[in-house]
């Protein structure tokens, strides 16, 4: 069980090395953003969910 999941922002992709983040759930899915970031749920929700809607299921296959 050493499996770590690295938690990052959605949005500015920063970690908890270097800003707190918090876990939020939305639609049953974690939603993990930076202290940063947080403003953007408040005043750009409808800009937050667009871009979520256009992410895959959370892990990124380049
Ligand atoms: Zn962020």
């Amino acid at each position: 069980m050493t499996q770590k999941t690295v938690q990052t922002c959605f949005n500015c992709e920063r970690t908890d090395d270097e800003i707190p983040i918090v876990m939020w759930s939305f639609q049953q899915r974690p939603l993990t953003v930076c202290s940063a970031c947080m403003p953007l749920l408040i005043h750009k929700w409808e800009q937050v969910v667009t871009t979520l809607n256009q992410m895959p299921t959370g892990e990124t296959n380049e």
